[in-house]
C-alpha cells in the first residue's frame, strides 16, 4: 500500500514538472518573447503626460468607433515610461514576482469608474494568477492608478518603484475593457497588432494613418517578444480598433481574411488568447485549463472567453452600439492560420 502511495506521489511530481516544460519550450522556440527592452518604440515611449491626449479623450464617448487609449500622443497611443533612467528603466522592466501587483488608487474616480476598475481586477483574479492587492509599506514596486487629464496610458511590465497607470475619468473607465487593457500593459504585454508576424494576418493601410503616428504601427522585434504559442488574436483586448489613428475615418488595419466578421478593438473583456498568454507569462496553466479546457488554450484563442459573457454586464449594451457594428461590418476578420500554413 505504502509503495503504491509512493509511486503515485512520484507520478504526481513528474506530472507537475512536465507541466512546466511547455513554458520553457515556448520561451526557447516561440516566435516572440516579451522582454523588457522596448527601445524599438523610440523616444516617444518617454513622452511626458500631456493635456492634448486628455482633451482628445474628453471628446470620446461610448459611441466612438475607436477606443480612448488609441487617442493618446504616446508610443503606440498609450505606452509610456518615466523619463528618468531611460535605458536602465527599460532594462529593468520585468514581470511581477509571483504575479502580485500591489496598487494604490489615487485618482479622483466616481463610483461607476471605481466599480469598473475593481471589476477589471476581479476579472484578472478569476481568470489569471495575477493578484492585485493594496500596496503595503514593504512594497517597493507598485502601480498607482491615477486619473490625470492626460488620457489612458501605462508602462509595460514592472519598471521598478512607483509606476502610474493613468485612467482619465470617465473616458478611460466607462468600459471595463480599458482598465483591463491598461493593466495588461502593466502586467507586461504590448499591443496585439504590433506582433512581428502581424503582416501575415492584417494589412496596415499606411495611407490612412494620421501623419506622425505611423510609428504606432511599428512591429515588435521577434527576438524580444512572445505570443506564448497563441496565434494572432483579433479578439485580444490588446488589439487596436480597425480605424485607430485614422486620418480620414477609413480603416488603418485591414484583416487579410474577410470571411468572418471579427471584433478588432473589442474592450469587453479578455479573449481566451489573452488569458492563455497571461497565464503562461505568470506560470499558471491551471487557470487557462479552467477556461479553455487545455493548458495551452490555443484551440479557442480567437474566441472570447467566458469572462465576457459572465462578467461583463455591459456586453449587450456595448454590442448594440451601432457605430461599433458598422465598424465590424467594414472590418472583417478572424484568421487562425496554423503555423504550418503561415509559411
Ligand atoms: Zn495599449
Amino acid at each position: 500500500m505504502l509503495e503504491k502511495i509512493y509511486v503515485l506521489y512520484m507520478l504526481h511530481l513528474i506530472f507537475q514538472f512536465a507541466l512546466t516544460l511547455p513554458l520553457q519550450d515556448v520561451d526557447q522556440n516561440e516566435d516572440l518573447f516579451l522582454m523588457p527592452d522596448l527601445s524599438y518604440l523610440g523616444s516617444s515611449v518617454f513622452k511626458e503626460p500631456n493635456s492634448e491626449s486628455g482633451k482628445l479623450v474628453d471628446t470620446w464617448n461610448e459611441t466612438s468607433e475607436i477606443n480612448p487609449e488609441e487617442l493618446g500622443e504616446y508610443a503606440e497611443g498609450d505606452i509610456r515610461f518615466p523619463k528618468k533612467g531611460r535605458n536602465g528603466m527599460i532594462a529593468e522592466t520585468f514581470r511581477w514576482p509571483n504575479g502580485v501587483i500591489p496598487y494604490t488608487i489615487e485618482g479622483n474616480f466616481d463610483s461607476d469608474s471605481l466599480k469598473n476598475i475593481e471589476r477589471a481586477m476581479d476579472i484578472y483574479h478569476k481568470y489569471t494568477c495575477i493578484k492585485f492587492r493594496g500596496k503595503q509599506s514593504s512594497d517597493d514596486d507598485y502601480i498607482a492608478i491615477v486619473s490625470a487629464s492626460t488620457g489612458c496610458w501605462s508602462s509595460v511590465g514592472r519598471i521598478g518603484g512607483r509606476q502610474e497607470v493613468n485612467l482619465q475619468n470617465p473616458g478611460c473607465t466607462s468600459k471595463v475593457g480599458t482598465p483591463i487593457h491598461e493593466l495588461m500593459h502593466a502586467a507586461g504585454f504590448l499591443h496585439e497588432q504590433n506582433r512581428f508576424e502581424r503582416d501575415d494576418f492584417v494589412t496596415i493601410a499606411w495611407q490612412n494613418i494620421k501623419r506622425g503616428h505611423e510609428s504606432n504601427f511599428d512591429k515588435a522585434e521577434s527576438s524580444k517578444t512572445t505570443g506564448f504559442g497563441v496565434p494572432y488574436d483579433f479578439r485580444s483586448v490588446m488589439h487596436y480598433s480597425g480605424t485607430a489613428f485614422s486620418v480620414n475615418g477609413k480603416p488603418t488595419i485591414i484583416p487579410k481574411d474577410s470571411t468572418k466578421t471579427e471584433k478588432m478593438g473589442q474592450r469587453e473583456g479578455f479573449s481566451r488568447g489573452d488569458i492563455t498568454k497571461l497565464n503562461k507569462m505568470y506560470n499558471c496553466p491551471e487557470k487557462t485549463t479552467a477556461v479553455t479546457g487545455s493548458n495551452n488554450g490555443n484551440t479557442n484563442s480567437n474566441s472570447n472567453a467566458e469572462s465576457n459573457k459572465t462578467d461583463n454586464k455591459n456586453e449587450n449594451k456595448e454590442n448594440s452600439n451601432p457605430l461599433v457594428n458598422i465598424a465590424q461590418g467594414i472590418i472583417h476578420a478572424l484568421f487562425q492560420k496554423t503555423k504550418a500554413q503561415r509559411k
